[in-house]
Parts: structure tokens; C-alpha cells; sequence
């Protein structure tokens, strides 16, 4: 990992530092516009080709059913559930609380205005499954939108070697009540459920995290069709502020947690103490030739840096222009900056936890923004799966209140129809 002194950084240079996953060259918008515009036109047998292009495999049919996803769920070990269960208890009490109704308002003496929740009502859900199988994200997704109350969820994942899903996912799917997962992947999945295909309904929004296929085609397709996402959830990314009080072992082993997911994710190290910074490094080298995912992770390592800073205060100022989807305070003093942290998607305080706690079972989200978008997007939520809808009463009192100011306001914009719905209604 390269590592840079924060004072020697010009504006210019940190600029570029920050910046990650662009794609200069447009490289992945054509591949991906081709995808889009195959599935448009050719639907369902288009999904079914890059099941044989991408997934290398043939498939009969573009979907698993409730007989098959009950066959595949019977591998799951006793002990397997019992985890499943406990982060979907806990994910689920975290998101439950998010479900609050909101008080009437009552402007001026007859004027009431409030919102009420509505769910969004077809929701498609995005479940990674190239190089990793994510069951957790399934639970990430699956849960907020069954509390929101969402009617229709449809849920693609690229086809295993197998020809389906793997076992924890269909697990997933039935604690869920799902029923039925499409065996798509990548931007052909996004586009079936933007465009919808003979067989996949269109929905109203996208949700999901994925490779940079998967997020490009969320990015083109909310602005070509009425189809919504939730946000640009990319490659993952961890960024971790460190003092001395962090311990070396624990920030190698959070850095690797985020490299391992792909060669594109990236993990960053802030950190006050040169000397953690390069025992940082002995300890990554050390346990990464110990993974299963070694290569992968290595590759993610080599693009990955350190940035060394004279002061907490400076470290919290490079993350907040990183903006990166989790931060880990790896010090003592994480009560004294944490309200200092103005852009990340999710926090993780202390020596004593985790990312990965986070990522599984604590019960926050895992589906979070990259790649800078924490500035201004939240991850996922049930407010995610919800649309707020504005209601108002007005009675005879609150007319006479309220009208005047309504009629001035409408004749300064020379809008004399609007002045007139209230005129209508004075006048009897
Ligand atoms: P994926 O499901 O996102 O992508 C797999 C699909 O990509 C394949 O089915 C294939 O259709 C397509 N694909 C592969 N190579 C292609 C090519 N050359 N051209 C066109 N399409 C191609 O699975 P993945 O690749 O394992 O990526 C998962 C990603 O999700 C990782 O980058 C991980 O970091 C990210 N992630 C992000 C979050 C978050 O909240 N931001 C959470 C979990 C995972």
C-alpha cells in the first residue's frame, strides 16, 4: 500500500485520491448500453443468452420456484440457520423502529397538513452473486421492503454453475416469503426489471448493490425509464482513521474484510502514528496470504493507500472529502470526532468493532453508497421502500384564514385561475 503525508498533498492531489471507479473512457457505459438495449428488445431470450455468455451455464427456465427453492434451502446446517435467524431478528428490529407516522400539523386555525406512508408497490431486488454469493443482502433488501409493505418483490441473482441459486439464498427467499427468484445477473438483470421482459414485471424502483455493470445500468436506467433506484451502491470500500491506540491486527483485518469482496473494491488508512501505520502493513501482508480470496483481495490491496496526518481533526477532514461508504474510528477518542463525520454511509466506532458486524448481523444496512455518493445519499432503509405522501384539510374557518394570502399570491404570479379556485369557494 502506498503510503502519502496529508501535509505534503496539494488540493489537486487529494482531489484525485479521493476519486474512485470513474470510468474515463465511457468503457463500461457501452458494454453495458449494448446489454440494455439487447434486453429491451429481445427480453426474456436475451437473459437467457448472457446466463450462457456471463454465468457459463444453460438454462431451461429463467426462474426458481417455491418446490425448487425449498430443495435447494434443505442443505442448510442447523447451525447456519440459527445465524441466518439472528441477523434477521436483529435487522429486522433495527428497521421496524424506522416506521414512524408523523403528527398533524396545524398550520393556522382550519388548516391541517400532514404526510402518511405509503409503500412503493413493485420493488425489484438486486442479490450480488458473481464472485461472492451475498445472503446477506438478500436480508438487507428483503426485510425493509416486507416492513414497508411492498406488494410485489421481484428478486434476480445470476445463475450459479448449477443452474440456480445457492443454498442460503433460497433459504433467504422463503424466510422472506419470496417464492420465486429470477436467475439474471449483472445489467441485463437491471434492465429486465426497469424494461420488465415476458416474464419479469417492471417495477417502480431497483435496489441493490453490485459490480460495475450491475451499478452503471441502475445509473442509466433511472434516467431512460420511470423505473427508480436506490441509490449507486458500487464496489465496496472501507476507509479507517486510526491513532495510536488502534491495533495494527485489527485494522489489516478490517482493510482485507472490504478487499476481499473484489479487485475493484478499495481500503483506505488515515492514521495519526506512521509506526501503526506501517505495522498496518506487515500485519496485511501477513494475513492476507492466509485467505481463501488471497488474489483477490492482493489485487484490491495493491490500489488501495495510507495517508498519514498530523491530527485527528485532519484525518476526519480527508474522510469527509473521501466520503466513503464505511468508516471505521479505530481509536479511543471516537466520542470527541464523531460528530465531525459529515459524509459516510455507515459508521463503525471504536476498537472494538467491526465492519463486518455491520455487514451481517448487528442490524444496520450493508447497502450503502460508493464511491463518493455518501455525500449525499443515505443507504438503504424502509424510508427507501416508502413514498410520503402530503395530505391537507381545509374548513370554512381555515378558508377565510388562509385564502387572502393564497389569492395575493396567485395575482402576483398573474396565475388568475389559481386565485379563482379560492374565490370560488369565499364567495359562497
Ligand atoms: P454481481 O452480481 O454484481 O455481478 C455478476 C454479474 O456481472 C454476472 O452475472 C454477469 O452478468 C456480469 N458480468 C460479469 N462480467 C461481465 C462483463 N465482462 N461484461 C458484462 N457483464 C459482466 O457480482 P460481483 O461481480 O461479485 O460483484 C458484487 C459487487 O457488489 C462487489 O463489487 C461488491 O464490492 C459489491 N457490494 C457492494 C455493496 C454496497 O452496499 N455498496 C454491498 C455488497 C456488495
Amino acid at each position: 500500500m502506498k503510503t502519502y503525508n496529508y501535509s505534503d498533498l496539494s488540493k489537486a492531489e487529494i482531489a484525485k485520491l479521493v476519486q474512485r471507479n470513474v470510468d474515463p473512457a465511457n468503457e463500461i457505459r457501452a458494454i453495458v448500453e449494448d446489454i440494455i438495449a439487447n434486453v429491451q428488445q429481445n427480453g426474456d431470450a436475451a437473459l437467457l443468452d448472457y446466463a450462457a455468455t456471463f454465468d457459463k451455464v444453460t438454462l431451461d427456465k429463467l426462474y426458481l420456484d417455491k418446490a425448487e427453492l425449498e430443495a435447494l434451502a434443505a442443505q442448510v446446517s442447523e447451525t447456519q440457520k440459527a445465524a441466518l435467524d439472528t441477523a434477521y431478528k436483529n435487522i429486522y428490529k433495527f428497521h421496524e423502529a424506522q416506521l414512524k407516522g408523523e403528527d398533524k400539523v396545524e398550520t393556522m386555525p382550519g388548516v391541517t397538513c400532514w404526510r402518511e406512508l405509503r409503500p412503493i408497490e413493485k420493488v425489484g431486488l438486486y442479490i450480488p452473486g458473481g464472485t461472492a454469493v451475498l445472503p446477506s443482502t438478500f436480508l438487507m433488501l428483503g426485510i425493509p421492503a416486507k416492513i414497508a409493505g411492498c406488494h410485489e418483490i421481484i428478486v434476480c441473482s445470476p445463475p450459479q454453475k448449477n443452474g440456480g441459486v445457492n443454498a442460503f439464498i433460497a433459504y433467504v427467499a422463503l424466510m422472506l416469503g419470496i417464492n420465486r427468484i429470477f436467475l439474471a445477473g449483472g445489467a441485463q438483470a437491471i434492465a429486465a426489471m426497469a424494461y420488465g421482459t415476458e416474464s419479469i414485471t417492471k417495477v417502480d424502483k431497483i435496489f441493490g448493490p453490485g459490480n460495475q455493470f450491475v451499478t452503471k445500468a441502475k445509473t442509466i436506467v433511472q434516467s431512460t425509464t420511470t423505473t427508480a433506484i436506490d441509490m449507486p451502491a458500487g464496489p465496496s470500500e472501507v476507509l479507517v482513521i486510526a491513532d495510536d491506540s488502534a491495533t495494527p491486527k485489527y485494522i489489516a483485518a478490517d482493510l482485507l474484510a472490504q478487499a476481499e469482496h473484489g479487485i475493484d473494491s478499495q481500503s483506505v488508512l488515515v492514521c495519526t502514528s506512521a509506526e501503526i501505520a506501517n505495522k498496518t502493513i506487515d500485519e496485511v501482508n501477513r494475513q492476507v496470504v492466509t485467505l481463501p480470496r488471497a488474489e483477490i483481495a492482493q489485487q484490491a490491496i495493491d490500489h488501495s493507500y495510507i495517508v498519514v496526518v498530523d491530527h485527528l481533526g485532519q484525518a476526519v477532514n480527508f474522510s469527509n472529502q473521501y466520503a466513503p461508504e464505511h468508516l471505521i474510528l479505530a481509536t479511543d477518542k471516537w466520542e470527541e470526532i464523531t460528530g465531525s463525520v459529515i459524509n459516510a454511509g455507515s459508521v463503525f466506532l471504536g476498537n472494538l468493532t467491526p465492519e463486518s458486524a455491520g455487514d451481517y448481523a448487528s442490524g444496520t444496512n450493508h447497502t450503502l453508497p460508493t464511491s463518493s455518493y455518501a455525500k449525499a445519499y443515505s443507504g438503504v432503509s424502509v424510508d427507501s421502500f416508502v413514498k410520503k405522501i402530503t395530505f391537507q384539510y381545509i374548513t370554512t374557518d381555515g378558508l377565510k384564514n388562509i385564502g387572502p394570502s393564497v389569492q395575493t399570491l396567485a395575482e402576483l404570479e398573474g396565475l388568475h385561475a389559481h386565485a379563482n379556485a379560492v374565490a370560488v369557494r369565499s364567495s359562497n
